[in-house]
């Protein structure tokens, strides 16, 4: 088995900053130390904050729909996005695609080595070879050659499902870490054979704990940038949870240059999903309102999972990079969520609004949504400060104390009734 050599060296976090297109970005994990390469204008590896990657499913022929995809997925958070490669019209497609792209375009390489040289004629800026599916060395090289000459970088991408035969039988007629591994080192060899090293690689399983043990095992073994991914892993919401326990398990070790969820789903889905996973690591900058909610239970006010969704929607395209929370009641919401930047609580038909736990203003329930979004604009562009200045806190205050009262007075301290479920387990119990 070929070998690159060992390098896992841990920044610290206070070490580790980095830069996408002039963002700096602060990781919140240690991160394995890897080399960098450029996909056009993203830096992958090498300290750089992680990037989030989708690919189209239109035709890439079609290169009208193709670019309109891309500018979504772009409008959804990916950094890069991937195209199939797989005819020559998806080549010329490329072709009218690439100058126009808002972000760098890989070109996903199937069978065929030659779709590989035509892409890069097309001035994609990244490509994606499988070694299960281009064999032959000579073709591998031949590629490596060309993208070493026009200094494009490739990602060696080995799934599991589609393994070398060679390599499938010798591990047992079974998919394995190691062979896995194995795949990638020995396509690395080729590509070092003609001085190529603008490498990122990826060892893709559907399966979550196999995928994590062969990037763990990988990583231990080459300094090259990792693209992480849980292949095919199906529809939302199962295939978002085995995306987001495969690709977290490993960023949170430090492992991890970019990510890829693999939905079958609107590629909008990943790409929002990739950002989303990476923002609530503290690995990407916040863009939008992270929206907490408390789960609801006895003492609602309101229907909080109807009020958290039109929250949702309401601030779905703004980009107020603040924590927001909606909860159901004015007796623990504003207690619970202290810590956010802004808030809502229900109780006795109003809502209870509050930035950062001081309560400011009292509105009907059918305003709250409304003035969650005004306060949080007046927040992101003025500050807190200036915010509540405008208000009379302590009217808020005691309003908020007496609709709090008058809940505790009508429910109790028990509004979950569980006095009266613990009694009726005792009576079953004699
Ligand atoms: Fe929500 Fe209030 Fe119940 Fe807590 S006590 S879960 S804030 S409704």
């Amino acid at each position: 088995m070929p070998s690159t050599g060992t390098s896992w060296t841990c920044q610290t976090s206070a070490e580790h900053t980095g830069s996408l297109r002039g963002v700096e970005v602060q990781s919140t994990f240690p991160r394995r130390d890897t080399r960098q390469v450029m996909v056009g204008d993203v830096p992958v590896g090498g300290g750089a904050p992680i990037s989030v990657q989708s690919m189209t499913v239109t035709r890439t022929a079609d290169h009208e729909a193709t670019l309109q995809q891309i500018y979504d997925l772009a409008m959804a958070g990916a950094d890069i996005v991937r195209c199939t490669c797989n005819e020559i019209e998806a080549a010329e497609g490329l072709a009218r695609i690439v100058p126009r792209s808002p972000v760098p375009i890989v070109a996903d390489i199937h069978h065929n080595h030659k779709m590989a040289l035509a892409a890069l004629e097309a001035g994609v800026h990244c490509l994606r070879l499988n070694p299960g599916n281009i064999k032959s060395p000579d073709h591998i090289r031949a590629v490596a050659s060309e993208a070493g000459d026009r200094g494009v970088p490739i990602r060696i991408g080995v799934n599991g499902g589609s393994l070398h035969p060679d390599l499938y039988h010798r591990y047992g007629d079974t998919v394995t870490a190691e062979a896995m591994v194995e795949s990638a080192l020995t396509e690395i060899g080729y590509f070092a054979e003609v001085g190529f090293d603008k490498i990122k690689i990826s060892v893709k399983a559907s399966s979550v704990p196999l995928m994590v043990d062969a990037y763990r095992q990988l990583a231990e073994v080459t300094e090259y940038p990792l693209h992480l991914g849980v292949t095919e892993a199906g529809p939302p919401p199962a295939g978002l949870i085995k995306s987001s326990a495969g690709i977290g398990a490993l960023l949170v070790e430090g492992i991890g240059d970019t990510i890829r969820y693999s939905l079958t789903a609107d590629p909008v889905q990943e790409a929002r999903a990739g950002r989303q996973l990476l923002e609530a690591l503290g690995l990407r900058d916040r863009n939008n309102v992270d929206l907490i909610a408390c789960p609801s239970c006895g003492r609602a006010e309101v229907d909080v999972i109807s009020l958290a969704e039109e929250a949702m929607e309401a601030f779905a395209d703004r980009e107020i990079p603040l924590q927001v929370a909606v909860m159901g009641c004015v007796v623990n919401g504003p207690g619970e969520a202290r810590d956010a930047d802004l808030g809502i609580a229900a109780g006795n038909k109003r809502g209870h609004l509050f930035v950062k736990g001081r309560n400011v203003a009292v509105v009907p329930e059918d305003e709250m949504v409304d003035t969650l979004v005004e306060w949080a604009e007046l927040i992101h562009g003025d500050g807190v400060e200036a915010a509540l200045a405008r208000v009379d806190t302590e009217l808020a205050t005691r309003e908020a104390e007496l609709d709090r009262r008058r809940l505790l007075s009508d429910q109790g301290e028990d509004a979950n009734d569980t006095g009266a479920v613990i009694e009726a387990i005792r009576r079953q119990s004699v």
